[in-house]
């Protein structure tokens, strides 16, 4: 503990002196109004303290005292369906306690003390247990079997277990270590969020997190564990992008973190979340999803703590053996707070004010990401993956937050405001945007879905390029001038587009494509092509190759439904061939 008095302050930052015994990170409190803030920075006796409340009011000489602990998490059942700011008080709550206008200094615990769960133990009394171990569950939800682990750092054998019904402050447990010290157990523990939670080790990423979205699955996927940037142009679908994420990604856990966007973004995602419906349960998604939410009138500091709180929140799930996604909307705006910051710690500025440590911040961020072997004696694993939105100003990728992403992710989702001005969504950018898991993926794909998948996918990647090339030639010299291969090609990829890409988030059946009916959508184009192909070398007229009934049939393949796709993409198929044979024949080769 240090105390110490104010010296000044310049909006969320106030320097306090007489703080020598203090730490790097400690979590403070300041002023008689109790303000929550986090040591930032140290030199002598003097604390830069980043605060996490208006600190308008505020003199020079009211008392800063130092709690001599780092700004902590609590993780145990509670999570599940919150709605947390940026340090993890329950907004529901802070609100009911000061009103719609946050009071200040309000001391609202993030998890509440008062709900009865009911813990049954799966440890015995006797066991030889270490950090990471499972102690017992609570259902949390009738989704979310939510277990207590033992803490990180822990290890011994367990004196007492006590099953039933219990607050989250109960000793749950007695565990006796090597020492013969006892470490009464709760339902909760806290965990600094700075400090990434430990695990086993890291897997590669060779298994992908379906989502259900065709452009996302068959052409840029993303891994299990993995990461991946989407940049958020206005009006482009990012939200329902995100939503679309949220709802059908393998994911059984969703972290959701609002920095703060546009005035009432925020309140926009605090009202649609919880009316999202988890189409694997019909259920609500917020019996599923745990949400941080900076709204715009929180202070910027709030913001800087936010990704933080998310992402451990996270990883204390991903100890559970769940498949965990973390999206964090967006990055730009937690980028702008550290800028702020910066600025206000009078640091050396990097390019266009940014300090020259954003790099290695959002670095730290996206390394919590991973499929992991997680602590403890048995050997499980449990996946965190973490798609970080980007929304640069003008929709300038070139500016400094999203090149340094660029560089960490994995994946980028080019959201593209001109396709969606053209509707097609989702608008990806077929042509900017990318995942380097492809390959590490590629095995999974081929072994688990079809033998073919990444020639075909190869395949589509290559005709999109070559369409956009032969769109060039079309702009100067027209349509005619193309060559019958080259028209048929332009067909080919404009079916791509528009019978494969482009998926309705709202109809029942597109919404979401198994990967195998994926793979089928594949199949039925590039066997569209492959028999065109044949048929034009034979001399057959383009025209008639273009306008083939069976062509429709293939468009409305996508609103099939799953129970039926075998059947209908054998039926399509023998069509084709007979088709085209008929075309051939009809012209008299
Ligand atoms: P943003 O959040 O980027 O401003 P939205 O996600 O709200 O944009 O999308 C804007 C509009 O675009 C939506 O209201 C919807 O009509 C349409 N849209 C976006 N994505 C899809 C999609 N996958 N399917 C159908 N419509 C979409």
């Amino acid at each position: 503990m240090s105390n110490g008095t104010i010296l000044k302050i310049s909006g969320p930052l106030v320097v306090a002196q007489g703080m020598r015994d203090a730490n790097m990170f400690d979590v403070v409190r300041v002023s008689n109004q109790r303000l929550i803030g986090e040591i930032i920075e140290i030199h002598d006796d003097r604390a830069s303290i980043q605060v996490y409340e208006e600190t308008s009011g505020l003199r020079p000489g009211e008392p800063v005292e130092s709690t001599g602990v780092p700004l902590s998490v609590e993780l145990g059942p509670g999570l599940i369906g919150g709605i947390f700011d940026g340090i993890q008080r329950p907004l529901e709550e802070i609100m009911a306690v000061s009103g719609n206008n946050l009071e200040r200094g309000v001391e609202v615990p993030s998890l509440n003390r008062d709900r009865i769960w009911n813990f049954i133990a799966t440890a015995n009394a006797g066991d030889t247990v270490t950090g990471g171990d499972t102690l017992g569950y609570v259902n949390e939800t009738n989704i979310v079997k939510h277990k207590i682990l033992v803490p990180p750092g822990l290890s011994g054998t367990l004196v007492r277990i006590q099953d039933g019904e219990h607050k989250l402050d109960d000793v749950i447990a007695d565990l006796e270590d090597a020492k013969g010290q006892i470490h009464s157990l709760n339902l909760y523990q806290r965990w600094p969020v700075r400090i990434g939670r430990p695990y086993k080790k890291k897997f590669a990423p060779t298994m992908p997190l379906i989502t259900g979205q065709r452009v996302i699955d068959s052409l840029f996927p993303l891994a299990k564990g993995g990461v991946a940037a989407i940049p958020g142009p206005f009006g482009s679908g990012k939200t329902v992008t995100q939503h679309q994420l949220a709802k059908w990604a393998q994911a059984d856990i969703i972290v959701y973190i609002g920095c703060g966007e546009r005035g009432n973004e925020m309140t926009d995602v605090l009202n649609e979340f919880p009316e999202l419906i988890d189409p694997n349960t019909g259920e609500s998604l917020m019996k599923r999803t745990v949400l941080i939410a900076n709204t715009s009138d929180m202070p910027v500091a709030a913001r800087e703590a936010s990704i933080y709180t998310g992402i451990t929140i996270a990883e204390y799930f991903r100890d559970m053996g769940f498949s965990v996604a973390l999206m964090a909307d967006s990055t730009s705006r937690w980028a702008e707070a550290l800028r702020e910051m910066s600025g206000r710690l009078e640091e050396m500025p990097g390019e266009e004010g940014y300090p020259a440590y954003l790099a290695s911040r959002l670095a730290q961020f996206y390394e919590r990401a991973g499929r992991v072997s997680i602590l403890g004696s048995e050997d499980r694993e449990g996946s965190l993956s973490a798609i970080g939105a980007v929304s640069p100003p003008g929709g300038d990728i070139s500016e400094p937050v999203s090149q340094a992403t660029l560089r960490i992710v994995k994946v980028f989702w080019g959201l593209d405001a001109q396709l969606a001005y053209k509707r097609h969504f989702p608008a990806i950018n077929w042509l900017t945007s990318y995942s380097l898991y492809s390959d590490s993926l590629s095995s999974w794909f081929n072994e688990n879905v079809a033998a073919d998948w990444n020639a075909f996918r190869a395949r589509i990647l290559l005709i999109l390029q070559e369409e956009a090339e032969l769109e060039e030639i079309v702009k100067l010299v027209g349509m005619d001038a193309l060559s019958p291969a080259d028209r048929l090609k332009m067909e080919v990829a404009r079916s791509i587009r528009e019978d494969f890409l482009h998926q309705l988030a709202f109809h029942e059946i597109d919404t979401h494509t198994s990967p195998y009916k994926q793979f089928l959508m594949m199949k039925l184009i590039l066997l569209y092509y492959d028999k065109a192909s044949g048929a034009l070398e034979f001399g057959a007229d383009i025209e008639n190759i273009v306008n083939l009934p069976i062509r429709e049939k293939i468009g409305r393949f996508k609103y099939v439904s799953e129970d039926l796709i075998r059947e209908e993409a054998d039926s399509i198929e023998s069509e084709l061939v007979h088709e085209i044979a008929e075309t051939i024949e009809k012209e008299g080769f």
